[in-house]
């Protein structure tokens, strides 16, 4: 299906924001359906006693840091993380051995019919970048537990974060992680090994920063990044025996 240019465009924004479309490979055809983009007051957030109420719109990285301001604990694993907290639900994001399920405590859904209905963490099938938040359903609010801590302490955990990010992961536009690291070994050392590290194809490249991003060079289309994602996993499996498993949702194939 070729879109028209208008949605063309929709598409090629999401894939390369940083607020939200932060984790899809959105066909270069497009996508047939309805993308919804949450505003207003899917963007704010309240706080609670030890607690924050936030939109599915907000984002995340945003409210990360915004907690770590107020001295309060929990959310710092997500500082400088891309993304809606909505998506970062439904992908159960993490990072530093923490993912956003853990601090769940309800969330507010949307089904296909528009009936609302609030679930505990335990009711979203969550584990590593995981949940059965399937799409026609939309995510609207969350509620997070968090933990008092000291101000200083919590800009510091969050800086470091930060940091990190800045240090170990690429700064042109990209998807976040393509795959989700096999047990007890990282995809980006597989990638890397396997000799991939580096590997152009069109405009998109195989980071030499970090193996398991893939960036765009300014002119990529999907399908240059595609092609670089398969001959990563059938490198991977073809030289050490490793089938790796997406972490990057496809749109639109
Ligand atoms: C540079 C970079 C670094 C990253 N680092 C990390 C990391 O350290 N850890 C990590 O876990 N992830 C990481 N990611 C991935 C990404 O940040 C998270 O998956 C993020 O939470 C996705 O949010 P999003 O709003 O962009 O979701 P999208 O990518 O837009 O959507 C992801 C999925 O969620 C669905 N979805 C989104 N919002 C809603 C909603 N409100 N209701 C229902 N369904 C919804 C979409 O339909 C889609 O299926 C990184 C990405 C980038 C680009």
């Amino acid at each position: 299906v070729t879109l028209p240019p208008r949605l063309r465009r929709i598409s090629t924004s999401l894939a390369t924001s940083r607020i939200s479309g932060t984790n899809l490979l959105v066909s270069d055809a497009g996508y047939r359906g309805a993308v919804v983009r949450l505003a207003g007051e899917f963007k704010q957030f309240v706080y609670e006693i030890c607690c924050v109420e936030a939109g599915a719109a907000v984002p995340l990285a945003r409210l990360a840091s915004d907690v770590g301001q107020r001295g309060l604990a929990g959310l710092d694993f997500a500082a400088g993380m891309p993304g809606t907290v909505g998506g970062a639900l439904v992908m159960n994001a993490g990072a530093h051995d923490s993912v956003i399920g853990d601090l769940l405590t309800e969330a507010l859904i949307l089904d296909e019919k528009l009936k609302l209905h609030s679930f505990a963490a335990e009711d979203l099938g969550l584990s590593y970048r995981k949940s059965n938040i399937t799409s026609g359903f939309v995510v609207c609010r969350v509620k997070l537990r968090l933990s008092q801590g000291e101000k200083e302490i919590q800009e510091r955990k969050c800086g470091q974060y930060l940091r990190f990010r800045r240090e170990r992961q690429p700064h042109q536009p990209n998807a976040g992680s393509i795959f989700k690291n096999p047990p007890h070994d990282s995809a980006g050392r597989l990638i890397e090994a396997a000799g991939l590290k580096g590997r152009r194809v069109g405009g998109a490249m195989i980071s030499d920063l970090h193996a398991n991003f893939i960036v765009h060079c300014g002119n990529a289309s999907a399908a240059d990044v595609r092609y670089l994602l398969e001959m990563a996993r059938e490198e991977v499996a073809r030289q050490f025996g490793v089938n790796l498993e997406l972490e990057i949702r496809l749109l639109g194939y």
